[in-house]
């Protein structure tokens, strides 16, 4: 949620860069259509080849990173406000098994993908305070979280004791997992963060994302919702299409809220699920399997 302030800044930003090129934000291609608007100047824009949406005009990724470390605000009070000594024992104490951080429906998709495997390697990027991160640790699992606001990333090192890497150069490789929820859909870089997580897995290992849903089943369902949920934090909106575009050549299986966990297994090589995508949240599994 922006402050009035903030949405009078995105607005004068856009208008000035409203003579900016209407380019992909991932393949670049400048084939591209409106499909809504905003504030007259803010469109949502398809890519004809690779269906991304995206929000344009598009933000300078020095922006975007300025933004996320001094400006972000989550509505929810949890996502980016930390919690206060008391809050934070009494979560603990509960194991966060109460309210929206809840990390099970995580776990249980883990197990499901490594069946057996009671300790697995995972990236937790984008781990804001580590709760997540903290959760996969007391499950058993080996986590490095990453995280862009270094409040944040602090907070979490120092009173949940999880490892939280502010730096992704320093992320360790050879993971099973790389999980993200809630991140891509503000990465000013969707290519860079699929690269870099093939880059941080073992051959087999598995990219899952959780991110707002785009997908035109979704919105046939929910014009508003969907309008509301793109904008200056959310500049991607994720579909089915695009996922089933760039992950084409890998096993995949997209799927959306509420997840149809019966149907998360261990992804064959020429396997490719897409479940029903009317949710409001949207997943993807991939696997990189090296050649
Ligand atoms: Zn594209």
């Amino acid at each position: 949620m922006l402050t009035n302030k903030q949405k009078i800044k995105y607005l004068l930003d856009s208008i000035l860069a409203s003579g900016q090129k209407i380019q992909c934000t991932y393949c670049k291609s400048e084939n591209c259509k409106e499909i809504d608007r905003k504030y007259l100047v803010t469109k949502l824009m398809e890519c004809r080849n690779c269906h991304l949406y995206f929000r344009y005009p598009v933000d300078k990724q020095e922006e975007n990173a300025d933004f996320y470390q001094t400006e972000y605000q989550e509505s929810d009070n949890i996502t980016t406000d930390l919690p206060d000594p008391s809050l934070l024992k009494k979560m603990k104490d509960e194991g966060f098994t109460v309210g929206n951080k809840n990390a099970d429906r995580y776990l249980d998709l883990f197990a499901r993908l490594f069946p057996g495997e009671k300790s697995l390697r995972i990236i937790d990027y984008g781990s804001s305070w580590g709760y997540t991160s903290y959760q996969f640790k007391q499950a058993g699992h080996q986590v490095q979280g990453y995280e862009i606001s270094r409040s944040r990333a602090s907070y979490g090192i120092e009173n949940l004791e999880v490892d939280i890497c502010m730096d992704e150069k320093l992320l360790r490789k050879e993971n099973h997992i790389f999980f993200s929820s809630h991140v891509i859909e503000h990465h000013p870089d969707i290519a860079s963060m699929i690269s870099l997580a093939e880059s941080l897995l073992i051959n087999g290992g598995y990219f899952v994302a959780f991110c707002p849903n785009g997908s035109p089943a979704f919105r046939l369902k929910n014009q508003e919702t969907f309008h509301r949920f793109w904008g200056k934090v959310h500049p991607n909106f994720l579909n089915g299409d695009f996922y089933r575009h760039i992950f084409r050549n890998q096993p995949y299986y997209i799927g959306s809220s509420p997840i149809n966990f019966e149907n998360i297994h261990p992804l064959q090589l020429q396997e490719s699920l897409t479940d029903d995508l009317s949710g409001e949240e949207l997943l993807v599994i991939t696997k990189f399997v090296k050649p």
